[in-house]
Formats: C-alpha cells, structure tokens, sequence
C-alpha cells in the first residue's frame, strides 16, 4: 500500500471562540494505521489549557443557558446543515485516523452522527421542560459546565451524542477527544465556528487522558463529566471526580451476546452476528463478541461463521471494495493477536483467522477475522473485551443454560436474541441484564436510548434520555392556593 497521507501540525486549542495556542511543550503524533505513516501532530494539552477552557465554558454559561430555546436550536439548525455540507471532509479524517472503509465512514460514522444532531431538533422542542406538581413548579435547568470524553472508534457520532443535546439542553462544554483520532475534532471545532455559537459555549482541549482527562474530572469548575470509553477510564473519573461531588456519565465497554435459541434460523442469526461482530473491524462497544448457540447445531453454526469470515475483503479503507480495514494502532494489534494466541492455548478451536498477518497486506494494522469455537465461558476471549474481529461461539444445553452464560459477565451494554418467534425472544431479552437488546435483527435506533448497566456504565444517551441527562431538575415552591400545609420551619410566617 502505497501512502497518500501529508502530515498536518496543529499547536492550538479551540477555546473562547478562538483557536489558542497550547501551553504543550510535547506533542502527539497521530499515525495512519492503514499505511503507518505519521499523519499528524496534536498537543499533549495541559493543565493550563484545560483551566482557560472551563474558565471559558463558566463565563459563558449563565448566558448560554438564559439563551431562548428557539435561538440554540436555530444553532443547531446551522450545525446540521454544515456538518452536511462537510460530511466528506469528516468521511475522509475518519478514513485516515480510524482505519474504517469509507462507505463505512460515510454511513455509520457520519451520516449517523448527522441524523442524530438532526434528532434533536424535534426532541429539544418537544421536551417538557416544566411541569406542575400541586403547589410546585417542577423546572428543568442546564447542569452548567459539561466534560464530554470521547473513544476513538465512532468518533464523530460518541462526540454529537453528548455536545447536541448538552448544548441544547443550555449547558457550554469542553470536549476532549481521543488523541488516537483527534483529527475529525479539529474540523468539528471549525464547523462550530462556522455556526454563530457565542464565544466559550463550545471549547475543545487535546490531549491524553491521563492529564487532560484527569484534569477535568477532578476541575472544580466542571459541573458534570460525561465520558464514553473503557471501563478502566470509568474507574479513573469516577476516582478523580468524587472530591468536588459532580454528576458523572458513563458509556464504558462491553462484552455483549448473541443468543441464538433452538428454534431460530441458525444460518440468518450467525451470519447477522458475525457482520454486527466485524463492523468497524470488531471495534464497536456493542460488538455482539461472544454467539451462544444449542450444543447440537454448535458444529453447524461455527462451519457458517468460518464461511462468512472468508468473505471479508481486508485492505486499504480508502477503496470501495475494502470490507475490514485495519484496527486503529499497533497496541491495538498487540492486544487483539495476543487475545487471538490466549484463545489458541486456552484450547479454543480456531476455525477461521489467527493471529498472523492477513494475506495481501504488508503493512497496517490488519488483523484477520477470527472465529473460535468450543469457547468455555472462562476462557479469556469468553471474559475480555477484545475490541477487534474475534468471535467465540460458545455451546449451550437448555434456555436457562443460555441466559445464566449471557449474564456471566461484568459487562452489560448490548446483546441479541435470535428465535422463531418474536415473543419468545422478547421473554428471554428481558432476562438478559443489558441497556439495549435485538430481537431477530431488530435494527439500531438513534431515537431510543442507548446504555449500560453493571460494569458498561450508568446513564443514557441518545433521544429523551440523552436531553435530560444534561438538565437538573429543581422544585420551586409556590404560594399554596388550597389549605395550608405547614413544612419543616421554625416559625410559622403570617
Ligand atoms: P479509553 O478508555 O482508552 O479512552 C477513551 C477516552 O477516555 C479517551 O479520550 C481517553 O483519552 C480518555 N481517558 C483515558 N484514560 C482516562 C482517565 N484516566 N481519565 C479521563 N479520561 C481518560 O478507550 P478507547 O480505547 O478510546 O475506546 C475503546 C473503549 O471505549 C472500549 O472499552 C469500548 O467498549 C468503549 N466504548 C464504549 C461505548 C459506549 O457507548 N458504551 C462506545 C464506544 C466505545
């Protein structure tokens, strides 16, 4: 593969509606992982960056949030139509700096982000912002200064799912991105400034997430830190926000099944498993990772999933016939073939991929869609959260067997369940301890709200939920007009 790339230097910070030079004396390089070329060079932002950031964020907050409405949506409105008239621009970093296959990029990274800035035009407009409860007016009002934390595989979407409706719910914000992908972040900050957002509304600092990450969760100027990444990342703010008491939002990883009970259509439920587990190379946090199938058709669903694999075409992202592009870096290489070798001595049967280098490439990042079958749920690659294309098809006895392995984890995001009948994989889908389960190929809904629970996170984004996870909620007391009831007081007033 030969390199097109040209590397770019940025030094700024997108802060108070101005790019501002970085306090950084190191930078980042951002590296190409098809071609492993260096493609760009980021600041490692600082401490300084990110206090001129959420100083930015506070100052503009007061009046962000008296802001009507009508005029932040009108924001919104212009954001949409200018994300659209960039979205190949967004395509093209996200090709480069992910690895995803451009059709890839253009629907599921972009075009989704948009639709989903889109969806909350009408949610923004719709939501009861207010309600009366007897002698109480119940209002919804702006956190204040939201962190949003973002993970480099669907960098765009992760990043629109928080800013939307935190900026539409009347909160300012400092976002961080990924610094595997932070050029999409840098085109975004650009896109915002095309809007007419009042200066401090949106702030980005880059940087790592052991300093600027750390930083804002422990910042006592931010209000709410809302990350979606590992589940050790959620550890970490969790710990570094507990002493100023914010609100914290988590979106972390997951270790999700795909459940295909003895009277479904085995050929239609692991060829769907197996293209929901290798989208975006396997580096989706719904990745439906591990496939419980009857012990009996175990043998028939692995020969199916081996045949499914051999189809994908691995190779440079940037081409229309490119299926699996490479995974985002050489750690992720790393841990993904050191799972792939686990799986192997662990005595998992390998029935399609390993660890080696796939045929047709000589550099990149590429890995070759891995299928092991008699997985025991303690194997490691039952455990771990890969964040690759390797599948575990793992044999049960009885539906009960099937629910008892699907719950066996520490995660709980995503799943699927497969049957004959809707009914019946609804009744088991309800079994299943996750934020969001399909049944029979049930597709994926920006409108519904999306989450975990256990070790996956708390709270939840996207639709109704993903607005009022930015808003507080406070009762103001109102003067009763029936007969009085006396509260908690020293004296009674006259
Ligand atoms: P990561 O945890 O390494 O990084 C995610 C973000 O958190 C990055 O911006 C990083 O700089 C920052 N970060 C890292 N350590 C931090 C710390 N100590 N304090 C504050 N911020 C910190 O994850 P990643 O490798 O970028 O992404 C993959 C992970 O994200 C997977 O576990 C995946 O399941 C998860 N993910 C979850 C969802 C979801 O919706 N639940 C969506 C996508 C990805």
């Amino acid at each position: 593969m030969t390199s097109t790339s040209s590397s770019k230097r940025f030094d700024v910070q997108w802060i108070d509606g101005q790019w501002t030079p970085s306090s950084a004396d190191d930078g980042i390089t951002v590296v190409n992982p098809t071609d492993e070329q260096v493609i760009a060079e980021v600041p490692a932002g600082t401490r300084g960056d990110v206090d001129r950031a959420v100083a930015a964020a506070r100052r503009a907050s007061e009046r962000w949030a008296g802001t009507p409405l009508t005029e932040r949506l009108a924001f919104l409105e212009r954001l949409v139509g200018r994300l659209t008239t960039r979205s190949e621009e967004f395509a093209n970093d996200i090709v480069a700096e992910v690895g995803a296959p451009l059709a890839v990029a253009r629907q599921a990274q972009v075009g989704l982000a948009i639709a989903l800035a889109a969806s909350y035009l009408d949610i923004g407009r719709e939501f009861g912002y207010e309600r009366r409860v007897g002698n109480s007016r119940v209002v919804r009002e702006p956190v204040g200064v939201v962190a949003t934390i973002t993970p480099w595989n669907v960098p765009l979407l992760l990043t629109l799912q928080k800013i939307v409706p935190a900026l539409v719910a009347g909160c300012t914000v400092v976002h961080k991105p990924s610094e595997v992908t932070p050029l999409y972040s840098y085109l975004l900050a650009e896109v915002v400034a095309e809007c007419d957002l009042p200066a401090g509304v949106f702030n980005m600092v880059v940087g790592t997430g052991p300093e600027v990450g750390a930083e804002l969760a422990r910042h006592p100027g931010v209000d709410l830190i809302s990350l979606t990444g590992s589940t050790r990342a959620g550890r970490d703010v969790i710990r570094n926000s507990a002493d100023t008491v914010k609100r914290v939002h988590l979106e972390l990883g997951g270790k999700n099944a795909s459940v295909v009970l003895d009277d479904a259509d085995l050929d239609r439920a692991v060829r769907a498993t197996v293209d929901q587990a290798c989208f975006n190379t396997g580096q989706t946090c719904l990745q439906w990772s591990r496939l419980l199938v009857p012990r009996d058709r175990a043998g028939a669903a692995a020969r199916i999933a081996a045949e499914v694999a051999a189809t994908y075409r691995i190779g440079d992202p940037r081409l229309d016939t490119t299926d699996l592009g490479p995974l985002v870096s050489a750690a992720a290489l790393e841990r993904v073939t050191g799972y792939i070798r686990s799986g192997i001595e662990e005595g998992a049967e390998l029935v399609a991929g390993g660890a080696g280098r796939p045929a047709g490439t000589e550099c990149g990042y590429f890995v070759e869609p891995t299928i092991f079958a008699g997985v025991d749920p303690a194997m490691t690659v039952a455990r771990a959260e890969i964040f690759g294309p390797v599948i575990s098809i793992m044999p049960y006895d009885t539906t009960d067997d099937a629910i008892r392995i699907a719950n066996d984890t520490d995660y709980g995001l995503h799943g699927a369940v497969w049957s004959g009948s809707d009914d019946h994989a609804r009744q088991v889908a309800r079994r299943i301890r996750t934020g969001v389960i399909d049944i029979n190929g049930g597709t994926f809904n920006i409108a519904a709200p999306f989450g975990g629970v256990k070790q996956s996170g708390y709270g939840r984004e996207c639709g109704v939920e993903g607005l009022d996870g930015f808003l507080e909620t406070k009762s103001i007391q109102e003067p009763a007009t029936g007969p009085e009831v006396t509260g908690p007081r020293l004296r009674e007033t006259s």
